[in-house]
């Protein structure tokens, strides 16, 4: 047997439920914030994510599916979904129209990464864009949407984490300030962080390495180096998550791991999450689309993972709603009434009744016991007196009763119980 490939994973159909109710969660939630669907490509030009994502990333330097095609162009599998969103926005013309644009999206991500709890090849993210606004109101707006579908999906030890990383201007002091400290300990630092020195000394903050936590945890911190307009726009994000009952702590030590990021930036971490501990990363992007040949929009979003979301949700135990079950069993008791199921179901299934029949010619007794297994709310049995009589027996699992019922009349009896 070939096996599935390393890092992907297999959702099968008695687990996939789980995964309907996230989805289902994240629609409504977006929907009630006013953020509409956007479904791109799996796959974009490599080019797109060397400038979207940035090429200082994680990301881009080791973790990208990139390939030539039969064409010889050179295509990369989205490894999030940002950088295909902007481009979207763009060529679909969304940037001349009606702004603020509001997109949400549910889409499978591809990193070249080592496999782990929590960290996947292949993994699933729902994540959301809004562009064109570059008010505080649009920052609080899209931690909010994060913070009410986390809560509509009944987490409560997932919690907020906030940080500002400035504009460029006030960073270009801060790269200085961080260049001075690190100076004199770069040469006990991992191989990243001197090459992130060189290139962009605000990423050596969030080193996973034991040997450069020891300098990061004391480095200075962004917030101490804002410019008096990106101290304000934190200030009025503070306020507007204080107004809107948001819990969150100020962490200095998010500098998220993507190059586009700039002002707001945020995560919400559960322990529950694997080794990494985030579930949901975001932040504001104002150079994102100047990045990519345009002229400056401001954006904010964010993105969750919904492999992590759902060893969150186990772990905390959250309610989840029971699997479907089919509403009814036909069960015949031989060839004739077998036959009789068989076109009953037709049935009530042109009535948006649910129902299945026996597709395996198994014993009465053996449909019985898979009845039960399905789970089904109503057995109709009918045998040799049923189709005689042109009425069935039908079983309430509910209450363990049971009535007859005239075959015509069936679909209105089953419908005035459900
Ligand atoms: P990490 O620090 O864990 O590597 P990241 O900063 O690379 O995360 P983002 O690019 O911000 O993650 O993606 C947002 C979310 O997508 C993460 O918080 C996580 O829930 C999920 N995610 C990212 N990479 C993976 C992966 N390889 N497997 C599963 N989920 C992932
Ligand atoms: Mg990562």
């Amino acid at each position: 047997m070939i096996n599935i490939p390393k890092g992907t994973k297999d959702v099968l159909p008695s687990e996939v439920y789980l995964w309907q109710h996230v989805e289902k969660t994240a629609r409504e939630t977006a929907a009630g914030f006013g953020f509409r669907e956007i479904r791109t490509p799996v796959f974009e030009h490599t080019e797109l994510f060397l400038r979207g994502v940035g090429d200082t990333t994680d990301i881009v330097n080791k973790e990208m599916y990139t390939f030539l095609d039969k064409g010889g162009r050179s295509i990369t599998l989205r490894p999030e979904g940002t950088a295909g969103v902007a481009r979207a926005f763009l060529e679909g013309g969304l940037a001349g129209g009606v702004l603020p644009a509001k997109m949400y999206y549910l889409i499978s991500a591809f990193r070249y990464e080592r496999p782990q709890a929590g960290r996947l090849r292949e993994f699933h993210q729902f994540g959301a864009e809004l562009y064109g606004s570059a008010s505080p109101y649009a920052d609080a707006e899209t931690i909010a949407l994060a913070d009410t579908f986390l809560k509509n999906l009944g987490l409560k030890a997932v919690t907020l984490k906030l940080n500002s990383i400035g504009c460029k201007h006030c960073r270009t002091e801060y790269h200085k300030a961080l260049k001075e400290y690190f100076a004199p300990h770069l040469h006990e630092m991992c191989e990243d962080c001197r090459a992130r020195y060189e290139k962009n000394p605000m990423r050596m903050i969030d080193c996973k390495e034991e040997r450069c936590k020891v300098y990061t945890a004391h480095a200075p911190r962004m917030l101490d180096y804002l410019c008096n307009d990106c101290k304000a726009h934190f200030e009025t994000v503070r306020e507007l998550l204080d107004e809107a009952k948001i819990a969150y702590t100020i962490d200095p030590s998010i500098v998220r791991g993507l190059d586009y990021y700039s002002r707001t930036v945020f995560e919400f971490a559960s322990a529950a999450a694997g080794a990494q501990g985030t579930v949901l990363g975001g932040g504001r992007y104002d150079t994102l689309l100047e990045q990519m040949g345009e002229k400056p929009i401001p954006a904010v979003g964010f993105a969750v993972g919904i492999e992590r979301l759902l060893m969150v949700i186990a772990a905390e135990n959250a309610p989840v709603p029971n699997e479907e079950r089919p509403a009814v069993y036909l069960l015949g008791m031989d060839a004739q009434s077998r036959k009789k199921a068989y076109l009953l179901a037709t049935q009530l299934r042109t009535e948006n009744i649910s129902c299945e029949v026996d597709l395996m010619e198994r014993s009465v007794k053996a449909q019985f016991k898979y009845a039960d297994k399905l789970g089904a709310r109503f057995t109709v049995v009918i045998g040799e007196s049923e189709c005689a009589a042109g009425a069935a027996e039908v079983k309430d699992m509910k209450n363990s009763s049971s009535e007859r019922v005239e075959f015509a009349r069936l679909a209105q009896y089953i419908k005035e119980r459900l």
